[in-house]
């Protein structure tokens, strides 16, 4: 308990005893008021001396005479005991007579129990954690012209994305003139360190509204309702300044998907401060210009009620940089600084697999090396030392020690794919294709814009089977069949699934012809080994299709992987220069 609390303690303290003390100088006071037999009372009223009768429930009541006195008698209890006393002209009252002497110290004396009471669970029950809970609480908007678009290097696509809301932010009543509904959340995820922060406060400098940051596990306490009052908080002073964006970083603390088995006290915590969240967010109109922006490694692990439409509906991936992105931070983080003789573009080929925040952490310890040992420029022997003690720094299972062969495996299956996208769906536009991993755990991968149409049919399906098989296709001609792996896993899901299909619903196979078999379910029918047996064969033949059109097409592949391996990302325009 602070000082200050103390102090204020002894006020509803000194209250308390001071109206207690009254109370019973009052009691014994009362204790006088005389009491008289009910005939001396009937006596009274036939001399008209009554004025008043407070006729309660209780065996005594109170009579007040014209002259002011007071005394009490026994209540008669009879039927029409209040008509006589009106039809003689004497007043009747339900209520006990009002005293002053007693209600004040009365009102006042539990007045300061309550007081005492509330205090005391503030102060000495609660660890001194909420206090500091409390004030740490007290966020205040940081300045915001500080951050802007500059300051992220790379993300290009999340910038883009983001763009609408910046000028929604500028001027929301243009939006709401068109009827427009803008998001009100929007949720950002990938990897630590890859900028998430940093471009929601980027978000907030170009739109210059005040920028709110808090992280989700500031909001779980031990303590049920404390999580839920400080969201109602944050909001509250984030609406008090008109425009602002929110920043929930870290919102699975409280916004991890329930998992039916309740763990502990702490799991009705979260629930309430998500709950808490959700109202506010459905609270406040698209005038406002309020945007609340969240972060988290993993959108799949997230209660699917935050990622619903009116809440956290637009999804925004931040993916690790590749070699361009990487290049863009390394070179933003080095501006401004001295630097000699460093091959930027060489230190963005060093360092696949790297965040932007240990990009910057890379330059930064450089430059203090640079300063120990007073020399007048960064350079690339500083570099050189500072890439050891980062890499050092990181755990060993980190993705920078995937080792090149690894990188290399990757490289050779997404050009399987893009290969045969090109050989065997030209139509396809083949928009990207990578060895980042996503967060979604795969090592890369390869994204075509399918053709636009209504129906897709049989030699399309095994077209697009084809691309799918190309992955294992190329692994196992580059590296040999003992050496293949277990990145094919979600391809053989999608090609099961889809010759599957084609035999058993879409009526293109041979052995249910145009039945379909779950209509059959009812009949027992459980031969299904011949199902089984065609798919296999079908996937089969295919495979070997693709792998002659690989070996056709080594050259490509190889070109195609050797890009790869050295811009880790190829977008449409890198591949039709492959190709030409
Ligand atoms: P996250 O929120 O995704 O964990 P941060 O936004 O906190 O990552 O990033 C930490 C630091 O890393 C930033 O302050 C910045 O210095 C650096 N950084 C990360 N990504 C970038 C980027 N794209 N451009 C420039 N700097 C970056
Ligand atoms: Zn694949």
């Amino acid at each position: 308990m602070n000082k200050n609390m103390k102090r204020y303690f002894y006020i509803p303290m000194f209250t308390a005893l001071l109206s207690l003390v009254l109370l019973i100088i009052f009691n014994l006071d009362n204790k006088s008021v005389n009491s008289k037999l009910y005939v001396d009372f009937l006596k009274d009223t036939s001399n008209k001396s009554v004025s008043t009768v407070y006729v309660t429930n209780s065996p005594i009541i109170k009579v007040k005479l014209n002259n002011g006195q007071i005394y009490e008698t026994d209540n008669p209890r009879t039927d029409n005991f209040k008509e006589e006393l009106l039809k003689q002209g004497i007043k009747v009252s339900e209520n006990a007579p009002f005293s002053a002497k007693e209600a004040i110290p009365t009102v006042l004396f539990s007045a300061s129990l309550v007081f005492i009471a509330v205090m005391a669970v503030k102060t000495s029950s609660i660890p001194s954690r909420r206090l500091k809970g409390v004030d740490a609480l007290d966020v205040t908007a940081v300045s915001n012209a500080t951050y802007n678009f500059d300051y992220v290097a790379g993300n290009e696509e999340a910038k883009e994305s983001v763009k609408d809301i910046v000028d929604f932010l500028k001027s929301p009543e243009k939006y709401s003139a068109y009827g427009a509904r803008m998001p009100k959340g929007i949720m950002l995820y990938g990897e630590p360190g890859t900028g998430k922060t940093l471009l929601a406060k980027a978000v907030a400098g170009e739109a210059g509204v005040p920028f709110y940051a808090i992280s989700g596990s500031d909001f779980v306490q031990v303590y049920v309702g404390v999580g839920a009052s400080r969201v109602r908080q944050l909001f509250k002073k984030a609406r008090s300044n008109g425009k602002a964006v929110i920043f929930i970083d870290e919102i699975d603390a409280i916004g991890k998907k329930r998992d039916g088995t309740k763990s502990g006290g702490g799991s009705d915590e979260k629930d309430q401060t998500l709950n808490a969240l959700l109202t506010e967010m459905s609270g406040f109109n698209e005038k406002e210009g309020i945007v609340v922006i969240a972060a988290t490694n993993r959108l799949d692990t997230l209660d699917p009620a935050l990622l619903r439409p009116g809440r956290f509906d637009r999804h925004i991936e931040i993916s690790l940089p590749d070699v361009a992105a990487r290049e863009k931070i390394l070179a933003l983080h080095l501006k401004n600084k001295p630097t000699k003789d460093i091959n930027i573009h060489e230190w963005a080929q060093k360092t696949s697999y790297f965040s932007g925040a240990k990009l910057e952490s890379l330059v930064n310890e450089a430059a203090i090396l640079a300063a120990k040992e007073d020399s007048k420029f960064i350079q690339n022997i500083h570099i050189d030392r500072a890439y050891s003690i980062v890499l050092a720094g990181y755990d060993k299972i980190n993705r920078d020690h995937i080792k090149d062969k690894d990188k290399r495996i990757t490289a050779y299956h997404e050009a399987g794919h893009a290969l045969l996208t090109l050989k065997v769906l030209p139509d396809d536009k083949l928009s990207k294709v990578t060895i980042i991993p996503t967060s979604k755990g795969a090592g890369g991968y390869t994204l075509s814009i399918p053709e636009d149409k209504l129906y897709q049919n049989k030699d399309y399906l095994y077209r697009r089977m084809m691309v799918l098989l190309a992955g294992r296709a190329a692994e196992e001609i580059i590296f040999g069949e003992d050496y293949i792996t277990t990145g094919a896993y979600n391809d053989f899901q999608q090609t099961t699934r889809m010759v599957s299909s084609m035999v058993t619903q879409y009526g293109m196979g041979e052995s249910l012809g145009l039945l379909n078999l779950e209509e059959l379910s009812h009949l027992n029918f459980n031969n299904t080994e011949d199902i089984v047996n065609e798919c296999k064969t079908t996937i089969d033949s295919l495979y070997e299709e693709v792998k002659k059109t690989i070996i056709e097409n080594k050259d490509l592949l190889d070109r195609i992987t050797n890009e790869l391996l050295e811009k880790e990302t190829l977008l449409a325009e890198d591949i039709d220069m492959l190709v030409a």
